[in-house]
């Protein structure tokens, strides 16, 4: 028997992809291999074994062989714990959802249909009507507990084939996202190991039902994992659990559809999307969405403008209820929605969205159009964009340059921190598509509302007044300096402006613009061409509203976030369907705080925009820029109308 101790240096620990590698490589050898970490081990063949264990990066651990090839496994293994990249993987998190494909349904003959609407948060405006699809998470549950002694090989059968039919479609879904293939291998491996469907196995041939045992095994080591320190193995508890989904469904034979592959245009019911839902879907055959949850400045909400799909959120009707809909009418600008609607409901629909169609071809004559008011002020009408995928919607709807670019998603979107080699292609390629239009882009603004895998935050309270936007960016130099260093080098292009969220105070600022300046002295020695960008704030919070003529020296612009403005100043959250009608960006407080915050913008001789969703309504156009506002940030959907309006202004 030998024994060594081992610091290990893989990148993150052993989670999923290093675990299900350092188990694999651990099978090639014949001796017994255990993996010692304080007083808890595991066998090294077991990557899920491994994997709660939790060994981090840097934790010590005693590796110990036994067996006839133990002189030849321990060094292969040490390598392996002492290469940082074993660990290194980028991969998306699915979430799993359940569809239930309406046309499926009972074919019962449609109803004469409800003479008024319900009426939600109007937050995409547009006419939609046609099939729905509720997209609902729903609990699965055994048709039975028990077995009978004589159904055991039966049901072990029926177990391996909805196993081995979960595994193929998960692997086709995760190619289909061209995705790291190291994400299924990880699954795949979880699921294969004793502790999944050796345990199923055990528990069927113990007299259980097939799906009965798979739920509760999966559920059981779903918990193993969320009782874990380290958040990135406790979120793999949502990679088990979708294992689990996959299996059961099959079992109990239900269809499991995501967002990814709709295959006609429908009108999506759910509780809410996420923001990974929406990355994934099949947008070009959403037609609609209709959400329990969200409200209009809700990310969901942005989402949906900037797809240009017309939506209403914090619809005030029960999950349930949407499970039966077939059919559903819905006028995004006024809030209101038809379930299953009358023919001649349809019919004035089918009017509206055909009108709605032509105003917006007619709309098409401001795509080159540079606004200016009769009073000769030349308004910037920029994009908000989360993703280079918007890139051409924006360019088609004749945006002048990116107003804020959102960064969020490319931090949500990963199990890792992408790296500053990542995000530096990522914001050139966004440079290059508008040069030389200006873009500007928004460092990483989260909060524990949108965890971020690798940035652990603390449980709080009220996360919106919490640690969030600047606040944890300056406290987290690991994650805010590869995004520096990135957007100093995409800002050798030249249109490159950076602007920083969640400003309060000029302190803030001035922490940033040193730790720029130490990024630029860094790449100068590195000898990496990089550029000093304009560097902008926003204006969201009612300190940073006040102070506006103490921050605007320090500053090469202003942008306006009304979206949190509002709710900060108003103290209404945004989020909160139910206080919709108190949350107004038009009230004489938060229109002051806004004039304010333009008169430091003239004095100090800097351009001050709005990118909040203020920007795009048509009846705040006009009084924005009387306060003003020199350039106007929306979503690609609305640029042609915010000209139009410029324009007869
Ligand atoms: C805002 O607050 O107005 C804004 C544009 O930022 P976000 O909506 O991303 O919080
Ligand atoms: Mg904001």
């Amino acid at each position: 028997m030998l024994e060594t101790a081992v610091i290990v240096k893989v990148d993150e620990g052993l989670h999923a992809r290093p675990a299900t590698q350092f188990a694999k490589l651990a099978k090639e050898f014949s001796c017994s291999l255990q993996v010692f970490r304080g007083t808890a081990s595991a066998d090294a063949k077991s990557a899920v074994k491994l994997m709660l264990l939790g060994v981090k990066q840097d934790d010590q651990i005693l590796l110990r062989a036994d067996g006839l090839d133990e002189t030849v496994a321990l060094p292969r293994l040490m390598q392996f714990l002492s290469e940082p990249s074993a660990g290194v993987m980028v991969v998306h998190k699915e979430k799993e959802a359940e569809v239930i494909r309406l046309s499926e349904k009972a074919t019962a003959a449609l109803p004469a249909g409800p003479a008024t609407a319900v009426r939600g948060v109007p937050a995409s405006e547009g006419f939609a009507c046609g099939d729905a699809i509720a997209y609902l998470p729903e609990a699965l549950r055994a048709t039975r507990q028990f077995i009978e002694p004589h159904e055991v090989a039966e049901e072990l059968d029926r177990f391996a084939t909805a196993f081995n039919g979960a595994i193929a479609v998960m692997s086709q879904q995760f190619a289909s996202m061209q995705c790291h293939k190291d994400i299924v291998e990880a699954l795949a491996d979880v699921a294969q190991s004793d502790e999944f469907s050796g345990a199923v196995k055990q528990r069927i041939v113990a007299g259980w039902d097939a799906a009965a045992a798979t739920l509760q095994v999966g559920e059981e080591l779903a918990a193993s994992f969320l009782a874990m320190e380290d958040e990135y193995l406790r979120s793999r508890a949502d990679d088990i659990r979708g294992v689990t989904r996959q299996v059961v469904l099959r079992l109990l034979d239900r269809e499991d559809v995501s967002l990814a592959c709709l295959s006609k245009p429908c009108i999506v019911l759910a509780a809410e999307l996420t923001a990974l839902d929406f990355a994934r879907a099949n947008l070009a055959n959403i037609v609609g969405l209709v959400c329990t949850k969200g409200s209009a400045t809700s990310h969901l909400a942005i989402m949906a403008r900037s797809q240009g799909i017309p939506a209403v959120l914090g619809l005030p009707v029960a999950e349930d209820e949407l499970r039966a809909v077939r059919r559903v009418a819905l006028d995004g600008a006024r809030g209101d929605v038809w379930f299953d609607p009358s023919a001649e409901r349809e019919a004035e629909f089918a009017v509206h969205i055909a009108q709605d169609k032509s105003r917006r071809a007619a709309l098409q004559v401001f795509r080159d159009v540079e606004p200016v008011t009769r009073d000769g002020r030349r308004i910037e009408v920029a994009a908000n964009l989360g993703a280079l995928s918007e890139i051409d919607a924006a360019i088609e709807a004749g945006a002048m340059g990116v107003g804020l670019f959102r960064t969020e998603l490319l931090f949500m979107d990963q199990r890792v921190l992408p790296d500053e080699d990542e995000q530096f292609g990522i914001y050139s390629r966004l440079a290059e598509a508008f040069y030389p239009r200006p873009v500007v882009i928004r460092t990483l603004d989260v909060g524990g509302d949108k965890p971020v895998p690798g940035i652990e935050f603390p449980k709080e309270d009220n996360p919106f007044l919490g640690w969030r936007g600047v606040r944890m960016c300056l406290d987290r130099p690991d994650v805010f300096v590869p995004q520096l260093r990135a957007l100093l080098r995409a800002s050798v292009k030249g249109n490159v402006q950076v602007m920083v969220p969640m400003v309060d105070d000029v302190d803030e600022v001035r922490r940033v613009k040193a730790l720029i300046a130490q990024c630029a002295q860094a790449l100068s020695s590195e000898g990496v061409a990089h550029a000093l960008p304009k560097l902008g704030i926003m204006i969201e919070t009612p300190a940073a509203a006040l102070t506006a003529d103490l921050l605007a020296p320090e500053v090469d612009f202003f942008s306006i976030g009304t979206n949190d403005l509002t709710q900060y100043v108003m103290a209404v959250d945004r989020m909160n369907p139910g206080l919709a009608s108190l949350y107004r960006t038009d009230h004489p407080a938060v229109l002051r705080a806004i004039g304010m915050v333009c008169e430091a913008a003239r004095k100090a001789n800097i351009g001050v925009a709005v990118c909040g969703e203020a920007a795009a309504r048509p009846e705040m156009i006009p009084v924005l820029i009387n306060l003003g506002v020199t350039e106007l940030s929306m979503s690609p959907s609305s640029i042609l109308r915010a000209k139009q309006i410029v324009s007869e202004l």
